[in-house]
Parts: structure tokens; sequence; C-alpha cells
């Protein structure tokens, strides 16, 4: 027999799994509103797409036009203006060639060349060009701490890696190891910090009555929290529940978390989805940033420069002093070292070259505020034909919340109907952000209003 024949089936992953029943209908009009992955018509049924503007830079450092000049030129990903760029199709990457624009010869395997240059291992922290312009995206271009080389960059693998870097590091440098979550929050977020070897507390968030936020609830939790407990705060468009405090609630709350000595630990995953405005979305961040505090910064690229494959994320650590900082980020490194030696160098490149050319980013903002505003109209819709079609229930918190979730309200009942008759798949189960909505007495569910526009 197997040695490992007392493994036991695991569970599929509450949101995951919803997309592997998905992947079983064989309906062509099935809808999977499980994972938050922003979709269009065009995307909503065939596989997720590159955002236009990625879509017209290759790896590295550069960026393409749609024609062919190069005779090696073909691919999907492809073709370069000034002909330094190309794809060789067998292995489907691009590669970089100076000297055809240079007009010099191409050597006999140009591949060679590009390969030897650019898939080189990065280094443990990662693409150093890209810690400082992350650090810049989320702390603002003006930022005291930045200027004052407070801030700790590490590149990570996504959200996820980032949090679970910082977790890890808080474990083995913070005395005061318990976080306090909100309650709900994403599910992955008290396995990765129990895991990461924090203990895990919940304060209230939610408040199923208004579908709104619980900031009584929120102030007294993190009032009887033990002084130095660490507070993970979304940093904009709250998963699962699109509910966010306001600017004059987050200012209570960082007053709040200062006199405690509280530590902040922002995660932010969906900057420049909620209001459209990249700046606006880090207010929350910035303004415990600005009074000078220390505080966990985790950041990820997956949705709003939808590089969701590529696991492009950053951990900042924004210290009192730049020698402090200096020397965390020497204790990152022996965090990730033994962990996956250091980050993958591609989806980083494409993220540097967008932050730092003054055109692309432009273009990436501009985008950005079109997919925002998409969701906000997708949003009214559901809400319209809700209210055209007389359903009971009072249904404005689907155009109050913010970002790509929402919490319907519905039951574990209803999801069943919906996906049976409709072939319309949501969480409703009872593990991960399910389980704490569930304590409330409803089994709420969330889903991507994007994939409401089918
Ligand atoms: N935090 C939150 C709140 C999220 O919703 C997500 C993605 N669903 C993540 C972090 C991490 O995503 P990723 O690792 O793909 O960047």
């Amino acid at each position: 027999g197997s040695v490992f024949a007392h493994v036991v089936q695991a569970p599929e992953d509450p949101i995951l799994g919803v997309t592997v029943a998905y992947n079983k209908d064989p309906s062509p009009v099935k809808v999977n509103l499980g994972v938050g992955a922003y979709r269009t018509e065009a995307r909503s049924l065939g596989s997720l797409d590159e955002m236009d503007f990625v879509k017209r830079l290759i790896n590295p450092f550069f960026r393409l036009a749609f024609y062919p000049i190069c005779p090696f030129v073909t691919g999907r990903e492809a073709a370069c203006s000034e002909c330094e760029y190309f794809i060789y199709e067998g292995i489907r990457k691009v590669y970089y060639f100076p000297f055809l624009s240079r007009g010099e010869a191409v050597p006999d395997k140009p591949w060679d060349v590009f390969m030897s240059r650019v898939k080189e291992y990065l280094p443990i922290t990662g693409l150093a060009e890209f810690n400082k312009l992350s650090a810049k995206l989320i702390f603002g271009a003006d930022s005291p701490a930045i200027q004052e080389n407070r801030v700790a960059t590490v590149q990570c693998l996504s959200g996820t890696g980032s949090l679970r870097v910082g977790a890890e590091f808080l474990a083995r440098h913070y005395p005061q190891r318990t976080i306090y979550i909100p309650q709900p929050t994403w599910g992955n977020h008290p396995k990765v910090f129990t895991l990461g070897g924090l203990s895990v507390k919940t304060y209230r968030y939610y408040d199923p009555a208004t579908r709104g936020l619980n900031f009584q609830g929120l102030l007294e939790d993190l009032s009887s929290a033990p002084s130095g407990a660490i507070v993970l705060l979304h940093a904009c468009a709250h998963n699962p529940t699109g509910v966010d405090p306001t600017l004059d609630q987050w200012e209570q709350i960082r007053q709040l978390m200062r006199s405690k000595g509280l530590l902040p630990f922002f995660d932010s995953a969906y900057q420049g989805f909620a209001s459209g405005s990249l700046d606006a979305d880090a207010q929350s961040v910035r303004m415990f940033v600005a009074d000078g505090g220390e505080c966990l910064m985790a950041q990820s690229y997956a949705k709003n420069m939808g590089l969701y494959g590529e696991r492009v994320g950053a951990l900042s650590i924004v210290c009192r002093s730049a020698d402090v900082a200096v020397r965390v980020e020497s204790q990152l490194k022996l965090v990730i070292r033994p962990m996956y030696s250091n980050p993958p160098i591609h989806g980083a490149s494409i993220v540097a070259a967008i932050l730092k050319d003054r055109a692309l980013f432009h273009e990436w903002t501009v985008e950005l505020k079109a997919m925002a505003d998409r969701i906000i109209s997708m949003r009214q819709m559901l809400f319209d034909a809700l209210r055209a079609r007389g359903t009971p229930g009072d249904w404005s918190h689907i155009i109050k919340q913010i970002g790509m979730f929402t919490f319907t309200g519905l039951n574990s009942e209803q999801v069943a109907f919906m996906t049976k008759e409709y072939h319309i798949y949501m969480t409703s189960d009872g593990s991960g952000s399910g389980a704490v909505v569930a304590k409330y007495g409803e089994k709420s569910v969330y889903f991507d209003l994007e994939d409401l526009g089918n």
C-alpha cells in the first residue's frame, strides 16, 4: 500500500472550489461569480485577456507596436516598432535584440543573447526598480517615508506572498504576535497569518442589518485589543463586503490605533479599482504614513494590472528611521531565501516598465478608470434590474458597496437555486469567508459584478 494511504481528501478551497464546480458544468450559458477577476462581455466566457496596454508591452523593458518588421517576429505577444523585440514561438517568450536596432548583423542564435541577459535570477528582494516604483505608487511620490529612505520594500509573489512574508517577519521579530482581522475578510487571510506564525483574532466590521460598516463595533474591538497588536486593514474595496470606512472614519481609526500602539498591516489588492483613482484608493494608507508611524503594506498587481498569474506584488515595511529599514530588509531576505529563494522576473519587469514610463502610466490610469466605472455601472444595472422586477427587499447596498465584490444577502438555498436553474456560480459554503458571514445568521455570498454583464 501507499505510504500516503492515510492522507484524507482535503476540501476544496471555498472560492476556488466554485471554479471547480463551474468547470464541470457543461452548460454554454454558465457564469462564474466566485473568483475575483475582472471580466468584460468579450472576456466573460473565455479566458482572461491582458489589459490592452499590457498587451502592447513585451517582457522586460520594452514596448511594442503591432507590426512585424523583423523576419523572426511571429507569435501572439508580438512584434516591435524598432525591431528590438522578438518572439520565438517555440518557447513563447520575448527576446530583446538591441543589435537589430543598431543595424548590426543577427547572430546565429539570437535568442541566446537575450536568454543570458534577461533570464538571470533576480536578487532575493526582487527587481530593485520595481520595488522603488511600487512604494511610490502606494505611498505617493512625495511621501516623506520614501524620501527619508525609511521604507524597506521586497518583491513578493503577488498579494498573498507579500502577506505571508510579512507575517513570517512579524512572527520572528515583533513581540506582539496577535493579528486582528476584520470580520468577515478574504477567506485566505486567517490561514496565511496562522501558518505564518501569528495568532489570529477578529474585529467587528460588517453590519448585516445595514449591510454597511459596524463602525462602533470596530472601534470597541480595537480599543480592547492588547497594546501593540497587529491590525489587518484593507486599503480599499474591502473583500468580500465592498464596505469601506469613510475618510473621516479612517482618521478616527488611525487616531485610536496610534494612541494604543496598534501596528497597521495594510492589504492593498485593489488600488485604482475602487474609485478609479490610484491616489484616492491609497488615501487610507497615506494617512497612516503621514503621521510618521510604522506600518506594513502588502501590494498586489493581480487585479489592477490584470497580471493575475504572473504573481507580482510587493511587501513594504515603513520604519521610523533609515537604519531600521536597512536592518528590516536584511531580515526579510532571511525569510524569503529559504522559502523560494527569489521572485520571478517577468511580471515585475512589465510593472516597472509601465510605472516608469509617463505615457504608459497615463494609459494605464485611463484604462483603470474605465474598469472602475464599468464596475460601478454594473452595480447600478443590477440594482435597477432588481427594482424594475419588484424584487422584495432593500438592494441599495449593491450600489453603496465598493469594488468588485458585493454581499448580495442571498442565503445558501437561493444560491443553490441560482446554480441549479441558471448555472450561476457563487460562494455560499460553510468555510472561508462564507463561514464568517454565516455567523451573522445569514449565509451571504459575494460575486464578481463584472460577470453580470452577460
Ligand atoms: N487580499 C485580498 C483582499 C484579495 O482579495 C486578494 C485576491 N483575491 C489578495 C489579497 C491576493 O491576491 P493575489 O495573491 O492574487 O495578489
